[in-house]
C-alpha cells in the first residue's frame, strides 16, 4: 500500500511539474473582455487568447495563459473587446474604386446603365490590383478577416488578398454577355477552372465559381458552374432574388420563381452561398433549406438600391445558415461590417415592427459565426477556440462614444464602428497591432487608388 502511495506521489509531482513549464507559443493577445462566440456564447472579462503559428491553443483568463505559456508576442488589449474577425459573405472588393461614382439609382438602371458600361472600360488586371489592396486595407482597418468576393481577373484579387493576409473565399465570375475578362461564358467557365486549379489547398484562399445571377446566366451556363464546383469540390456564389423585378421576369419566363427555377435544373448544392434572398417564398425557403444552401444578408446595399428587406427573421427560424455582407463599396457605399451589424437590426425591426428582432447578439452571431456557417467554413473559422484558426481583432472601447459600457456584445452592435478597430489579427499572423499596418503599405494604396480614379473619373454615362 505504502508503495502505491509514492508511485501515485510522484506522478502526480511530475505531472505539477509539467504543468509549470509554459509551453513556447507564437503570440498571446491578453487583458481585453474576450467575446468567444462559442456555442455558449462564453465571455472571459478579462480573458486571453494563446495563438501558435495559424491556430488558437488556449482561450483562458489572462493568469492561466500567463502561467502556461510563453509568447514571442504579446499584444495587451486592456480597454478593448477581443472577438473573432468579422466574416463579410458578399462583396466584389475591386468596387471600392467606384465608391460615389453613381448612387441613388435603382438596382437594374444603376447596373445597366453605370456599372456594366464602367467595368467594360476601366476593368484590367491592373485595377483589379490596385482596388483589392484598397479593399483590404479598409477590410484590414475595420476589423473584416474573411470575405466572399465575385469579380473578375479573380486570380489577382486572390494574389492581393493572400500578400495583404486575408481570408477569402474567392469566386470567379461567369456572365453570359462579354465581360472584361472573358468573351464568352464558355471562356469564363474555363477560366474560373483555371482559377480554382491554382488556388486549391492555399492556406487562406478558397477559390469558388461565381455565376453572376439566374438572369444574367442561361441554362447550360448556370449547369457548368455547379458541374465545375462540384468536381473541383469549391463554393458557388450566385445573387438571388435580390430585386421584386427579378422574381416577375423568371416567373414571366419560368413560370417559377428564382430558387425553383435553379432546383429545376438542379443547380443547388450544399456549398452556395447565395447572395440577397430579399424576394423568396416560404416554397424558395424550404428548397435553400433542403439543399444546405447559405444565405448572405445585405441590408445597407438592399436599402441603398431600394431592392427591399429580406426575410431575415423567417430566414433564422427556419435554420437556415445567415451570415451578413456589405455587398460592393459602389452600393453600401463602404466595407465596414459593423455598420452592416447595426443595419441588419435597424432594417429586421423597421420591417417587422417588433424592436426585439435581430437583437445584438443575432447580429453578431450573423458578422461571425453565422457567416462561417453560411460559408461551410464554421469548423476552421467564426469564434475563438482552441484548434480554430486564429483569426481575431481586438476593439478599442476608450472613447467618450464608448462609455460607459454595460454589455460589450450591445457595444459592438449599437456603437462599434470599424475605426475603432485597434489589432486585426488572421491565420495566427499579425496584420495590423494598434492601428499600425504590417503588411500593406497604407499611403501607397491610397496613392495607387487615386491614380485609377483620375481615369474613372473622366468616364461619360
Ligand atoms: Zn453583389
Amino acid at each position: 500500500m505504502k508503495a502505491v502511495f509514492v508511485a501515485v506521489a510522484m506522478v502526480a509531482l511530475v505531472a505539477g511539474a509539467t504543468v509549470q513549464i509554459p509551453r513556447h507559443v507564437s503570440l498571446v493577445v491578453t487583458g481585453g473582455i474576450v467575446i468567444t462566440q462559442d456555442e455558449r456564447h462564453t465571455v472571459l472579462s478579462p480573458g486571453a487568447v494563446a495563438i501558435d503559428g495559424p491556430e488558437i491553443v488556449a482561450v483562458d483568463r489572462p493568469d492561466a495563459i500567463a502561467a502556461n505559456y510563453r509568447a514571442d508576442e504579446t499584444i495587451s488589449a486592456p480597454n478593448q473587446i477581443v472577438l473573432p474577425g468579422l466574416v463579410n459573405t458578399h462583396t466584389h472588393a475591386p468596387m471600392v474604386l467606384y465608391r460615389g461614382l453613381a448612387d441613388d439609382l435603382a438596382l437594374m438602371e444603376w447596373l445597366q446603365k453605370y456599372i456594366f458600361p464602367a467595368e467594360a472600360r476601366t476593368v484590367s488586371p491592373e485595377f483589379v490590383r490596385v482596388g483589392t489592396r484598397l479593399a483590404a486595407l479598409e477590410m484590414i482597418e475595420s476589423g473584416t478577416t474573411t470575405y466572399a468576393d465575385m469579380y473578375y481577373f479573380e486570380e489577382e484579387i486572390a494574389q492581393a488578398t493572400r500578400a495583404a493576409g486575408l481570408r477569402g473565399v474567392l469566386g470567379e465570375t461567369v456572365i453570359q454577355f462579354p465581360s472584361p475578362d472573358a468573351k464568352t461564358p464558355g471562356e469564363a467557365v474555363a477560366r474560373a477552372e483555371r482559377f480554382i486549379a491554382s488556388f486549391k489547398n492555399d492556406d487562406l484562399i478558397t477559390p469558388a465559381v461565381a455565376p453572376h445571377a439566374m438572369y444574367t446566366n442561361d441554362r447550360a451556363t448556370l449547369l457548368a458552374c455547379s458541374e465545375l464546383a462540384r468536381r473541383a469540390r469549391v463554393p458557388i456564389l450566385i445573387h438571388l432574388a435580390e430585386t421584386e423585378d427579378e422574381v416577375r421576369q423568371s416567373r414571366e419566363q419560368h413560370q417559377m420563381t428564382p430558387a425553383a427555377y435553379l432546383d429545376s435544373i438542379g443547380f443547388w448544392s450544399p456549398r452556395t452561398l447565395a447572395a440577397h434572398g430579399v424576394w423568396v417564398t416560404p416554397d424558395d425557403m424550404a428548397i435553400l433549406k433542403r439543399h444546405a444552401v447559405g444565405v448572405s444578408h445585405n441590408p445597407e446595399s438592399n436599402m441603398k438600391l431600394a431592392s427591399g428587406a429580406a426575410p431575415v427573421v423567417q430566414y433564422l427560424a427556419a435554420g437556415i445558415p445567415l451570415g451578413l455582407g456589405t455587398d460592393g463599396a459602389a452600393s453600401n457605399n463602404d466595407l465596414d461590417m459593423f455598420e452592416a451589424m447595426r443595419q441588419a437590426s435597424f432594417l429586421a425591426k423597421h420591417t417587422t415592427h417588433d424592436p426585439t428582432a435581430v437583437p445584438a447578439r443575432t447580429a453578431l452571431d450573423m458578422a461571425t459565426i453565422g457567416g462561417a456557417k453560411a460559408l461551410a467554413m464554421d469548423r476552421s473559422i467564426g469564434s475563438v477556440e482552441p484548434g480554430k484558426r486564429a483569426d481575431l481583432i481586438a476593439v478599442s472601447t476608450a472613447s467618450a462614444r464608448q462609455t460607459p459600457m454595460y454589455d460589450p456584445v450591445s457595444q459592438l452592435v449599437y456603437v462599434t464602428r470599424g475605426d475603432d478597430v485597434r489589432t486585426t489579427i488572421v491565420n495566427g499572423k499579425v496584420l495590423m497591432k494598434e492601428r499600425q499596418l504590417r503588411t500593406l503599405d497604407r499611403e501607397a494604396v491610397i496613392a495607387d487608388a487615386n491614380r485609377l480614379a483620375q481615369k474613372i473619373r473622366t468616364l461619360r454615362f
